[in-house]
């Protein structure tokens, strides 16, 4: 079984390979730094995270682009506000947002290009454009894509595009020069935007006089520099697909002359509360740190994201971070048994996460391939977690050794991003009754007195632990 992913532009799952047979070239949209990012965002960010993770364990590759996107008007107003420059005030919640991502064990992108360190690449594209005749200057210095020239526009959003050929601006006969805008408002939009008073000394140069890039040329000009013309992947949120990326394939394509721009679509559904989108405007967001606070581990969000399928909108609510905490210790207490059985403790479960083997599951009888075989299937990661857990206990329902089967759930833990092991807690404190409990088991043993051994072991049971014996003496274990 090969992975496959369903693609927004054709409506259909399909295959996933690299185009070049080498790499599999993939361009994320980032985030927008002017605030710490919302557990919404990282649902997005979790989830492309995960297609990373399980392009490698299947041999896919991947190089990953992710954006900063660190001039706009929220970054600028933000800035201001806060009396600061715009590149502290950016690098501070960019900093801030690697922090996030690190607790939360996501791998970092391969490039991290921002629009600021790309003014002269979204030039030399707008210079492009308006000299094709795909955009024009206005009066005051800015530059706008004239959305009738592109004959494709509206194929990703699927817009009707005959009403679409012939408008210039939208129903209030305003051009789009906010960057953010619904469909039934359809109009020209800003390349480049000629500086306002409201901008302070954040502008740059350009052939057209002082202004600054309009948003959606930023990922155009960043995806064609680090990827090329065309490239095996696009992703972002289900909010990115109109206008943003619909009008990067408008500007790309435009530019380019060619058929493609990316050659897949990968779009997640929103996290909501309460039946509406997390968000900033809304004011319905929680932040990472609010979590924390709570007491809420960073991993037990991360698989919290995940735990619904990514084409589904998935609602937030605190009963489900519990309940992945509890499955978290769950997974650990199985996975502590098995590590046990080998003689070995938890302090020895990163080399089975670390070092997974490229194409493992390529074995026929690799463990845990049902769970594996979930995330190939358009990156199940629900059904991959219930496959997993239908095979626990591992031990009694998993036929392969217990060593291949840690490489297995290595794997599959990899391609997930959980970081187990992390709360010092889970690593097995035997409170002191059941250490007597289980000396009075092993004396009774010694004795040959079994009914006692026995009464004992069932007591053990009753209190969630087991016993192992070795040839000198025995180990405790929880059930
Ligand atoms: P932004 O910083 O607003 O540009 O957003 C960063 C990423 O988060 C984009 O891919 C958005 O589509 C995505 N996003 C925003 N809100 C949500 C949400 N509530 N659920 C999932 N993804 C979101
Ligand atoms: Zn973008």
């Amino acid at each position: 079984m090969n992975l496959h992913l369903y693609d927004t532009f054709t409506r259909t799952t399909l295959p996933i390979f690299a185009s070049d047979s080498k790499q599999f070239r993939f361009y994320c949209c980032g985030p927008t730094v002017y605030g710490p990012a919302h557990i919404g965002n990282f649902r997005t960010f979790t989830i492309q995270d995960v297609f990373r993770r399980v392009l490698k364990v299947a041999g896919l590759n991947p190089f990953h682009v992710r954006n900063i996107t660190d001039v706009d008007d929220k970054t600028i107003r933000g800035s201001i506000s806060a009396g600061m420059t715009l590149a502290a005030f950016t690098q501070k919640w960019a900093d801030k947002f690697h922090a996030d991502c690190s607790a939360l064990n996501m791998l970092v992108p391969d490039v991290e290009p921002s629009a600021v360190t790309h003014i002269p690449e979204q030039i030399e594209m707008i210079e492009g454009l308006v000299k094709n005749g795909n955009a024009y200057v206005t009066v005051d210095g800015s530059v706008y894509f004239k959305v009738s020239s592109f004959a494709d526009y509206g194929r990703l959003a699927r817009l009707d595009r005959d009403a679409l050929r012939t408008q210039e601006t939208n129903s209030a006969s305003t051009r789009n020069l906010a960057d953010e805008y619904e469909r039934d408002t359809v109009a020209d939009f800003a390349l480049w935007k000629a500086v306002k008073s409201e901008d302070a000394d954040n502008f740059w140069d350009s052939p057209w006089g002082r202004g600054r890039p309009g948003w959606h040329i930023e990922c155009s000009a960043m995806s064609r520099k680090h990827l090329g013309d065309t490239f095996d992947l696009h992703g972002g949120g289900i909010d990115l697909i109109f206008p943003h990326h619909e009008n990067e394939i408008a500007q790309s394509r435009s530019f380019t002359g060619l058929d493609v721009f990316a050659r897949h679509w990968f779009h997640c559904a929103h996290l909501m509360v309460e039946g509406q989108k997390m968000s900033k405007s809304l004011g319905n967001l929680y932040t990472l740190d609010q979590l924390r606070e709570k007491g809420i581990t960073p991993t037990a969000l991360r698989y919290t994201l995940m735990n619904g399928h990514y084409r589904q909108p998935l609602n937030f609510t605190f009963n489900s971070l519990h309940a992945s905490q509890s499955a978290l210790e769950k997974l650990e207490k199985e996975i502590l048994k098995l590590l046990a059985n080998e003689k070995l403790t938890h302090k020895d479960w990163p080399q089975f996460v670390d070092n997974v083997p490229v194409g493992f599951f390529s074995a026929d009888d690799a463990p845990f391939k049902s769970a594996w075989n979930k995330l190939l299937d358009d990156l199940n990661v629900p059904g991959c977690l219930g496959a997993l857990f239908s095979e626990m206990p591992f031990e009694k329902n998993n036929t392969h050794a217990g060593y291949r089967m840690l490489q297995g759930l290595g794997a599959i833990v990899f391609a997930l991003g959980l970081q187990l092991f992390q709360n010092a807690d889970v690593t097995v404190t035997v409170p002191d009754a059941i250490i007597a409990l289980a000396k009075a088991r092993w004396d009774a043993k010694q004795a040959r007195d079994w009914q006692t051994s026995d009464r004992l072991r069932k007591e053990l049971t009753d209190a969630g632990w087991q016993v192992k014996d070795k040839k000198e003496g025995y180990d405790i274990l929880p059930l």
